[in-house]
């Protein structure tokens, strides 16, 4: 999984050293200004720019600060790699002279990964398991959508999280508690030195321990004297189990901190804090987003993962019911939405573990038969799918009416949020989000299921950074063998969202939700618009067999419309599918989401222009 910010840069090579570098500037001809990006081999999410002047080399270390700004040491931060490298080419701001001419990657040239890229990944993973105890397939999920804004976490809280940090205790008390047990060499412990916010480092050598303090200089950087700096504490005891770096031995084992070692012997994931039964708590009755109660820091976004929805089947012990009985419902008279089947209610259902918020579709009561086996293949389908993006069925109630009762997605229609919210949600957020539901359609797309009505209407949110897909009124399950589903007749159908071969010959597949997916993200990018404005649906078949397509949205990025166009590919077979779309919408999310914003390096500019020298 790539997600470094200059991954998509032609004259990026990756984790190469200072001599492969000079390598290929020779190869390329060594002409004055050529210069490549590589990473930095000793600073975490760092690079260096290596630059040809007079035949000569010159390696400029480009720094990641902790506001995600980037520097060369002296110069002006920029919110990104290709920003900076951008900036250089018009002026050499101290630089040997301006970044004339990029040394091209050769195909035969992968971008080269490095031990930190494999470090990260496991960061993540530990940091995700320990946070939200997610494991397996939620734990991928969750990575895979999230992975910027966990490593911002991670920067600043992970190790509060990890078996080897002790909080503040005594120098005398972290010497207790590494000679308790076995004393191998290496084995360590963090602690809090005192209240002043700086840290020491115990380990056993020789059956002796030995203290470190760990300094932070001014820039925030931690590091052991005269030894490699890092942002975060964590990412320095990662490196030290590698490189002893000043120490006497490279770090081993973890001394366990109480928590970790009450934990090391129970077999089932522990349960989550602060929780009755893993759902979030019920929306308010204005209708605004309802916040999770547990433990979210008021300084950052509600993450996917910190809403119960995400994994509700944590405890495996709670098995997913199908049928439900009326007295474990309550149903509120608060309707949030309808349609021809009847309406949709809030209500609570009551568990042996507590009150689930929960969404009911409610039956018309007077419905003929053939309007409720609908509602019934609609239950079949959803009872199928677990998937975070994806809104799950919880049960079927049969009681004055059929009900099917589903997680609750209090935040309503994709559609309607951002037409309301026009000020507030900033581009980067719907690329999340349409990252989300390209994860719940991929999927649906691998479990072979077809939804036939993607939609900015169909796809709610349960708070603006999450989303979840909707309404399998009309999706099918196909066979094994088959990749499309025929429709017989043509009912009320959403012309609008649907791929040219549904509406000529009636087939429709994977590949026909991708022009949906396309659709809806013409939706969500121009917050809330109406496709085809004020088309007709003949008019739109004509449009669209006629090579037309529908414009690029005003505030929508080139990149998000580019792949707008690939799901509106005319022929079925050459329109990606979900595992291409969701990896192209991924690179981007992943990009924008690690840049600084531009305001923020803005700020940071100032406050570098006004900084005072330091020694
Ligand atoms: P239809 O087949 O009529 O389109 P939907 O399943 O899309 O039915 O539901 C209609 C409306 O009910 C939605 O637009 C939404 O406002 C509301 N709704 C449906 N399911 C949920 C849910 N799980 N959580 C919150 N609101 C929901
Ligand atoms: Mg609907």
């Amino acid at each position: 999984m790539s997600i470094d910010p200059a991954a998509e840069l032609p004259f990026f090579y990756g984790s190469i050293s200072r001599s492969d570098a000079e390598q290929h500037l020779k190869l390329a001809g060594m002409a004055d200004g050529l210069f490549l990006l590589r990473q930095c081999l000793r600073s975490l999410g760092g690079y260096v720019l290596s630059v040809v002047w007079n035949l000569e080399f010159s390696h400029y270390p480009v720094e990641k600060q902790l506001n995600g700004t980037y520097c060369i040491a002296g110069g002006k931060p920029h919110c990104g790699p290709a920003e900076l490298c951008e900036f250089y080419s018009k002026d050499p701001d101290g630089l040997v002279c301006i970044l004339r001419k990029p040394c091209l990657r050769s195909p035969d040239t992968p971008i080269k990964a490095g031990v930190f890229d494999d470090l990260r990944e496991n960061m993540l993973r530990e940091y995700v398991r320990q946070t939200w105890s997610l494991e397996g397939e939620s734990m991928e999920q969750a990575i895979i959508s999230q992975a910027p804004q966990l490593e911002k976490l991670i920067a600043t809280t992970a190790h509060e999280k990890m078996p080897w940090y002790h909080g503040k205790i005594s120098r005398q008390e972290g010497e207790r508690r590494l000679y308790s047990g076995v004393q191998p060499d290496g084995k360590f412990l963090v602690r809090d030195r005192d209240d002043s916010g700086t840290f020491a480092l115990s380990m056993m050598y020789g059956k002796t321990v030995y203290h470190y303090q760990i300094l932070h200089d001014k820039s925030g950087k931690y590091s052991m004297p005269e030894g490699t700096k890092f942002d975060t504490i964590w990412q320095l005891v990662e490196y030290q189990k590698m490189k002893p770096d000043g120490l006497v031995t490279v770090l081993g084992e973890s001394c366990l901190n109480g928590k970790a070692a009450a934990e090391k012997t129970p077999n089932l994931p522990a349960p989550r804090p602060g929780r009755t039964n893993g759902y979030t708590p019920a929306p308010r009755a204005d209708g605004a987003v309802s916040k999770p109660a547990n433990n979210v820091p008021a300084d950052r976004d509600v993450l996917p993962m910190d809403c119960s929805g995400f994994n509700p089947y944590h405890n495996p012990n709670e098995v997913r019911r199908f049928n439900i009985k009326r007295n474990q419902l309550l149903i509120d008279e608060v309707e949030l939405g309808s349609g021809n089947f009847g309406c949709v209610k809030k209500g609570v259902l009551k568990t042996d573990s507590g009150q689930i918020d929960v969404a009911i579709k409610v039956l018309k009561s007077d419905n003929e038969k053939l309007v409720k086996e609908e509602m019934m293949r609609e239950a079949e389908i959803m009872h199928q799918l677990s998937n975070p993006y994806i809104v799950r069925m919880l049960g079927l109630c049969n009681a004055e009416s059929l009900m099917l009762v589903m997680e609750m997605a209090s935040a309503g229609p994709l559609n309607k949020f951002l037409s309301a919210n026009k000020d507030t949600v900033t581009m980067e957020n719907i690329v999340n989000l349409m990252h989300q539901v390209s994860v719940g359609m991929k999927y649906l797309e691998e479990k072979n299921f077809v939804h036939r009505d993607l939609a900015a209407r169909n796809v709610l949110l349960v708070n603006q950074q999450f989303a979840k897909i909707s309404d399998f009124g009309l999706s099918k399950a196909l066979g094994a063998d088959d990749n499309y589903y025929k429709a017989r007749t043509s009912g009320k159908w959403p012309l609008k969202w649907y791929a040219p071969e549904c509406i000529h010959f009636h087939k429709f597949s994977s590949k026909s939700d991708v022009w949906s997916f396309g659709i809806t993200m013409w939706e969500a990018f121009s917050y809330g618009g109406k496709p085809y404005k004020k088309m007709k649906g003949m008019d739109v078949m004509r449009f669209i067999d006629g090579g037309s397509r529908m414009e690029c949205p005003s505030a929508c990025p080139e990149r998000m419309y580019t792949v707008m166009k690939e799901c509106w590919t005319y022929k079925h077979e050459e329109r990606p599918d979900f595992k291409k779309v969701e990896e192209s919408m991924r690179s981007y999310h992943f990009s924008v989401s690690n840049k600084a914003k531009p305001e923020e390096a803005a700020a940071a500019a100032a406050a570098a222009a006004v900084a005072e020298p330091v020694e």
